[in-house]
C-alpha cells in the first residue's frame, strides 16, 4: 500500500517536471489577432509583410549586413536603410536604432545634455509602459522646461522660455490621447523659424511614423515625419513598428550634420538594431518606395473596405454554421491602436459566436489552441473582427473555432 503510494508520488513529480520543461522550452507562438486592434502592443504591434518576413529569414544566417559585396570590404548596416529614408522623408540623412524611445534619448543626449529642453506642457506625456517624456529628458542629461498650459501653448510661450541655456525645442506627438475644445499650438513651421532665429534645433518626436496621409482611409490626419522635415524640423524621430508597419525600431532623421553627430556618439552603439530588423525594415520601406504600400499588412488592414470585410465575415459565418457552430455577422468598430489616432475607430464586420459554454471558458479554449485565437467578449458572445485576421489565416480561424467548440 505504502509502496504503491510512493510510485504515484514519483509519477506526479515526473509529470510536474515534464510540464514545467514544456513551459520552459515552448517557443514564441504565432497567434490569430481577432481583436480588431491593428497595432496590438501585446501581440507584437505590426505584422510584417511577406517580403519583410522573407528578409528576416534571409538575414538570419550570415548575410551582407555590414559587408560591401562589390569591394569585399566593410560596409555599414545603415547603408541598407538610409537611401530609402532620404527618399521617403525628404531628409538629408537618417539611421535606425532599436526603438523610438532610444531614438529620443540619444538625440537629446547629443543635442541638449546639460542644457534645457523646452516642451509644451500638454506634450510632457506618458506614452505607456514606463515611457514618460519628463523621465527620458532627465535620463538624457538635459533639463525639462515646460511652457504654456495643459491645453494651450503659444509661440510667445516658447519664445519667452528660450535663453542661453536652451539646448533644443522638443515637439512631441501626443499619440495616445487627444485634448479637445479650447486648445492652441503653434504650427511646426513657425516653431522651426523661432528655433532657427535663436540658433537652436527643433526636435520632433513623431511617434507613429505614418508614411501615408491617414485621411485617405477616412481617419483624421496623423502627423507624418516627412511633414515635420518639410516644416523645418532639424531632427524627427519615430517608431518603425507602428503605422509604418515594419519591425521594431526607431528612426532618427533630419539634418546631415546633426544626424552624423548623433550617429557617431558612443551611446549609439548600445541601441544598435539587430540585422534581421534592418533587413525587414528595408523590405517594408521598399513597399512604399515602389508605390505599393498595400503590401504592408498594417496599411492593408486600415484600408480594408467595409464591403470586403462584410463579405469575408459572411463567408466565415456560413462555414461555421455548416460545421454546427451558432454564429452571425454583426457590425462593430476596429481600433488602430499602438499610440496613434486616439479615440478613432473604423467601422468593421464582426463574427459573433454563441459559445457552447460560457464566453470565458470558450476564450480559454481558443487561447489553448495550437494557433491561439485572441478574441473580444461582449456579454456572453465571443466577437471576432475580420479586419485584423489575414485572409491566409481564415481556414485556421474556422478550424480553431470549431475545435474549441467541440472541446467545450
Ligand atoms: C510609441 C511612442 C514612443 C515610443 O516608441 P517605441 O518605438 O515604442 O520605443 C515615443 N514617443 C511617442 C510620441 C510614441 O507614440
Amino acid at each position: 500500500m505504502t509502496a504503491k503510494r510512493e510510485v504515484a508520488t514519483e509519477d506526479l513529480v515526473d509529470e510536474v517536471i515534464r510540464r514545467s520543461n514544456q513551459e520552459l522550452l515552448s517557443r514564441v507562438k504565432p497567434v490569430i489577432n481577432a481583436t480588431g486592434i491593428v497595432l496590438h502592443t501585446n501581440l507584437g504591434r505590426a505584422p510584417l509583410s511577406d517580403s519583410a518576413r522573407a528578409a528576416v529569414l534571409a538575414s538570419a544566417g550570415y548575410c551582407d549586413i555590414e559587408y560591401d559585396l562589390i569591394s569585399g570590404g566593410r560596409g555599414s548596416r545603415q547603408d541598407h536603410v538610409e537611401p530609402l529614408l532620404r527618399l521617403l522623408l525628404g531628409a538629408e540623412a537618417g539611421f535606425m536604432v532599436c526603438n523610438n524611445a532610444a531614438a529620443i534619448l540619444l538625440t537629446l543626449r547629443v543635442l541638449a545634455a546639460r542644457k534645457e529642453v523646452v516642451v509644451a506642457r500638454g506634450q510632457a506625456v506618458e506614452i505607456g509602459d514606463g515611457f514618460r517624456m519628463p523621465q527620458i529628458v532627465k535620463q538624457s542629461g538635459a533639463r525639462l522646461t515646460e511652457v504654456g498650459t495643459t491645453n494651450r501653448t503659444s509661440l510667445d510661450d516658447y519664445a519667452e522660455a528660450i535663453g542661453p541655456k536652451t539646448g533644443a525645442i522638443l515637439w512631441v506627438h501626443t499619440s495616445n490621447f487627444a485634448i479637445v475644445g479650447f486648445t492652441e499650438q503653434p504650427d511646426l513651421r513657425s516653431l522651426a523659424q523661432l528655433a532657427h532665429r535663436q540658433d537652436i534645433p527643433l526636435v520632433v518626436d513623431n511617434g507613429s511614423g505614418s508614411l501615408l496621409d491617414t485621411t485617405r482611409f477616412g481617419l483624421d490626419h496623423e502627423p507624418m515625419p516627412a511633414e515635420a522635415i518639410a516644416a523645418g524640423a532639424d531632427i524627427v524621430t519615430f517608431s518603425t513598428d507602428k503605422l509604418l508597419g515594419g519591425p521594431q525600431g526607431g528612426i532618427i532623421a533630419g539634418s546631415r550634420e546633426m544626424v552624423t553627430r548623433i550617429r557617431r556618439h558612443s551611446l549609439a552603439r548600445t541601441m544598435r538594431s539587430d540585422k534581421t530588423a534592418v533587413a525587414s525594415l528595408k523590405a517594408t520601406l521598399s513597399h512604399y518606395a515602389e508605390g505599393n504600400p498595400e503590401a504592408v499588412p498594417v496599411v492593408r488592414m486600415i484600408a480594408a473596405l467595409p464591403e470586403d470585410l462584410k463579405a469575408r465575415g459572411t463567408l466565415i459565418v456560413a462555414k461555421l454554421l455548416e460545421a454546427g457552430l451558432p454564429a452571425a455577422v454583426t457590425s462593430g468598430e476596429s481600433a488602430v491602436g499602438g499610440g496613434s489616432l486616439p479615440g478613432q475607430t473604423l467601422p468593421t464586420t464582426l463574427v459573433a459566436v454563441d459559445p457552447p459554454s460560457s464566453a470565458d471558458s470558450f476564450n480559454k479554449r481558443l487561447r489553448a489552441l495550437n494557433i491561439p485565437i485572441i478574441a473580444r467578449t461582449q456579454r456572453n458572445r465571443v466577437l471576432l473582427d475580420v479586419r485584423t485576421v489575414d485572409a491566409s489565416e481564415e481556414d485556421s480561424l474556422i478550424e480553431g473555432l470549431v475545435t474549441a467548440a467541440r472541446r467545450s
